[in-house]
């Protein structure tokens, strides 16, 4: 088998797809993508292409080195580990179709049935945008003001209705010592999240790199409330900072969303500065290096928590990964894609023929109904970027953020791209130990 060609899907509201084909019919999907340089990761994939050309698409260490290593004595870099990165998710792709097994597999096998999920939460109830309409174009008319009971009344929506078992908190205090009025104040709305979660269910919050003095005090009023963990506790150089931040406190670190490859994640472990790692498999360097990120963390007793704010290809990249690493924790998904129907709640409706349903612990499965191929297989995939909504005169690198703010045209119909591995499978429970209580388990549903 040898690789023929390399294709971009442009897919709304602005998500960078590459499907590479075979000289011998298989095909497989990556998500080559880099926020707000999607051009530049294009171009970038057209400069890594006559390095696969022609090759194995199954030797893929030696294709992922042979790209690293490919640019002059320029390694790394978020344009080139992003191409890398999508490039490296649709050759497992073909892998997996080839070897007629999931990608698990080929990765050791599943340690667990199902993926823990977690959602982003604020002051404002969830809700469902319908496939090609605009999304989030006005504010919710069931919102409530920013006060503790509108948090925790959210809170209680997404664990009692959507069924979500984990949740994640964001604030922004920005890089400035001015904040320090607020720190309570997001303490406040820390605890009516908890509250309003209820007991057993995990609640996480994102911090956005304050500055480090700052982070000491948030973690200090929000470590009473046990946090699942604080991301982002401080600017991402100082690695050492970061570690002097975690000795003083007992709350789970977690950072590694814009870090490439596995040194920098190394670094961090090595100065135990962080409890959970979250590779992006979109920017890290695909699965074959977050699967060795993972393995760092391992060593170091480092949990994982993909980040994963993009399409369904990543995610559904992401699940596969998830489901063979011994030490993973929760996985993120984009709230874009998330969508409640007949009481279950989807993700990936409108770019998925079978989306991901969230079952009773809210896991969707990772194993692969059918065991005859891949997870990753699309067909009939849109082709560019819609129109309307941009800005005339924007950047052409810069047309994602904007556009996916202001319209989801997931285009229900016209682009109908599908994953096989999506279906919920009940069985046993997760053998993550992080899950809080044990609930009840779900009935076992009949193998597709
Ligand atoms: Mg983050």
């Amino acid at each position: 088998m040898k690789i023929a060609r390399l294709e971009i899907l442009k897919v709304p509201p602005s998500w960078v797809w590459l499907k590479i084909h075979t000289d011998e019919g298989v095909t497989g999907l990556g998500e080559p993508y880099l926020e707000d340089h999607p051009e530049s990761v294009i171009a970038e994939v057209r400069r890594l292409e006559p390095l696969l050309i022609g090759r194995d698409p199954r030797r893929i260490e030696a294709l992922w080195k042979a790209m690293y290593e490919g640019g002059n004595g320029y390694r790394g870099g978020p344009v080139t580990m992003s191409a890398i990165s999508g490039i490296d998710i649709a050759l497992w792709d073909i892998a997996g179709k080839a070897a007629g097994l999931p990608i698990h597999r080929l990765l050791g096998g599943a340690c667990r049935d199902r993926v823990r999920m977690y959602r982003a939460t604020g002051g404002e109830r969830p809700h469902c945008v319908a496939p090609g309409r605009p999304y989030r174009a006005g504010r919710d008319p069931n919102a409530r003001p920013d006060e503790p009971e509108g948090w925790a009344e959210c809170a209680r929506v997404l664990v009692e209705e959507w069924g979500f078992r984990c949740l994640k908190v964001h604030f922004a205090p920005g890089e400035g010592l001015e904040v320090t009025a607020r720190v309570d104040r997001f303490a406040e709305r820390f605890a009516a999240v908890r509250a309003g979660a209820g007991p057993g269910v995990d609640v996480a919050v994102d911090i956005h790199n304050p500055h480090p003095r700052i982070a000491r005090q948030l973690i200090e009023a929000l470590a009473p409330h046990r946090p699942l963990f604080v991301e982002e506790p401080m600017p991402v150089e100082r690695v050492e900072v970061l570690r002097q931040i975690a000795e003083g406190t007992s709350v789970p670190l977690a950072a590694g969303e814009r870090w490439m490859g596995k040194w920098a994640f190394f670094d961090a472990v090595r100065e135990g500065a962080l409890a959970v790692l979250q590779p992006d498999i979109a920017h890290a360097g695909g699965i074959t290096e977050c699967r060795k990120i993972a393995a760092i963390g391992e060593a170091a007793y480092a949990k994982v928590a993909p980040h994963c704010p993009l399409s369904p290809i990543a995610l559904a990249a992401s699940l596969q990964l998830d489901a063979c690493l011994p030490n993973f924790l929760v996985q993120e998904h984009n709230e874009v894609n998330d969508w409640r129907e007949g009481g279950r709640t989807a993700i990936g409706k409108g770019y998925l023929r079978e989306p991901f349903v969230l079952d009773e612990e809210a896991a969707p499965g990772c194993r692969r109904g059918r065991g005859s191929a891949s997870s990753l297989t699309t067909t009939d995939c849109g082709r560019s970027w819609p129109t309307r909504g941009a800005r005339s005169g924007a950047s052409a690198d810069r047309p994602d953020r904007r556009r996916s703010r202001r319209w989801a045209a997931v285009g229900a119909g016209r682009y109908t791209p599908a994953f096989a591995c999506s279906r919920a499978r009940a069985s046993s429970p997760s053998s993550s130990s992080c899950h809080g209580p044990a609930r009840p388990r779900p009935r076992r549903r009949a193998r597709r």
